[in-house]
């Protein structure tokens, strides 16, 4: 990457870490074989890393066996096949499905796909925190209530939703409960026992692992849920997705996750000061700046600051020597508000006035001072510019 751009979307990708590196380049080219050509050895030394890997996964995430890791290509691969896999599966018991506004594109658009085909979806609102809240939940549950799909963290804000209270009130209405924990696996503890759900998906390009590669929970005991695939072809994965797995990327993410656990308190402890450290400065230089979603149920790494008189595209622009993302969609002439901030409540033109900023395992106390300060420069210039206009 340039080395004079400073890199704060660590929400968006990370960087592979070079122990994740190194602990797959033997399956690129030395362990290389089919892991489904078990007739042969390389075939079955294949087969044998792809399961330890499995097997790693499973016992870093809480899951009773390596059985209820499906991997996929990714978080929205995880989440179409939970969800649709999911519906189809429980066709003859209802047809009503739960899920929240701030959802993530790759939850929200398989259940309006599902709705075209006849489930009944409700979308729950979000308080100014950007958190569901339990009463509206339990009022939204019906007796034809088949799913509850909810995020343990939202990529935008890093709001932390109530998930352990909402799979409780799920299980007592007899509703599977499906989480998207593609922002919290890696960031905060993350155990499938301890959350009780029934699916939980992860990506392993949001915690240093490369693209192309994620997981699906599947819970298999207590009933063992079966899934409707959406990918056919060999059976591969239990069944649950097809295609020859992608045996570098499954050893890949077991190896990030196994970083990101011995080292989690201590790497959440370092982000949150890294954070507050950011915001701090940002809140106390600037007049009209305002933090958007909750400041107690958060990421460690993650802030969205929403600056009042400006335009986020417009800071955007002059920012070309940071890596940060804004909430308004800036590919058009006519930026739209982020749906998650307007959802919280956040008014159109703040909403379309922010920046989310996250930080990761590489960032340093030196590139948080100098984003601060080149944040601080930027929306100073653009506020004058703007009040040179109102009075020419
Ligand atoms: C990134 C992300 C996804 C999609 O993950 P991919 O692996 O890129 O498909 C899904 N949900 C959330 C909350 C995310 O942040």
């Amino acid at each position: 990457m340039s080395d004079d751009i400073i890199y704060l979307d660590f929400n968006a990708s990370t960087p592979c870490d070079p122990r994740v590196v190194e602990a797959m380049l033997p399956y690129l080219s030395d362990t290389f074989a089919n892991p489904s050509s078990r007739h042969h050895r390389p075939g079955q030394d294949a087969f044998t890393a792809l399961e330890q890997a499995r097997s790693t996964v499973a016992r870093l995430l809480g899951a009773a066996s390596s059985t209820e890791i499906v991997f996929t290509s990714g978080a929205t691969e995880a989440n179409n096949l939970a969800l649709t896999g999911a519906a189809e599966m429980r066709t003859g018991n209802g047809r009503h499905i739960v899920t929240q506004v701030t959802e993530h594109p790759s939850v929200l658009e398989p259940l309006a796909h599902l709705q075209k085909s006849g489930w009944d979806v409700t979308e729950l609102g979000v308080d100014s925190d950007g958190r569901i809240r339990l009463d509206e939940l339990s009022g939204a549950l019906r007796d034809d209530t088949i799913l509850v799909s909810l995020m343990l963290a939202n990529n935008e804000t890093g709001a932390l939703q109530p998930v352990v209270q909402a799979a409780v009130l799920a299980r007592e209405r007899g509703a599977l409960i499906h989480c998207d924990a593609a922002q919290a696996v890696g960031k905060v503890a993350v155990d499938v026992a301890a959350l009780n759900v029934d699916l939980l998906s992860l990506s392993g390009h949001k915690l240093y692992a490369p693209k192309g590669i994620g997981a699906l929970f599947v819970r298999r005991s207590r009933p063992p849920l079966r899934l409707v695939p959406l990918i056919r072809g060999g059976g591969h994965e239990y069944g649950l997705r097809s295609g020859t797995p992608n045996l570098p990327g499954a050893v890949a993410l077991a190896r990030a996750l196994e970083i990101a656990c011995a080292d989690l308190e201590a790497e959440m402890g370092r982000l949150a000061d890294l954070r507050d450290r950011l915001e701090a400065i940002i809140v106390g230089k600037l007049d009209g700046c305002s933090v958007n979603g909750s400041t107690t149920h958060r990421l460690p790494g993650t802030c969205n600051l929403s600056f009042a008189g400006i335009e986020g595209n417009a800071l955007l622009a002059s920012l070309p020597d940071l890596a940060v993302s804004t909430g308004s969609a800036c590919t058009s002439a006519h930026p739209q508000a982020s749906p998650v901030l307007l959802a919280m409540g956040v008014a159109s033109a703040l909403a379309k006035a922010s920046l989310r900023l996250s930080v990761g395992r590489f960032t340093t106390a030196n590139e948080i001072d100098r984003a601060a300060a080149r944040i601080v420069e930027e929306v100073s210039r653009l506020r004058l510019t703007r009040f040179s206009h109102w009075v020419s």
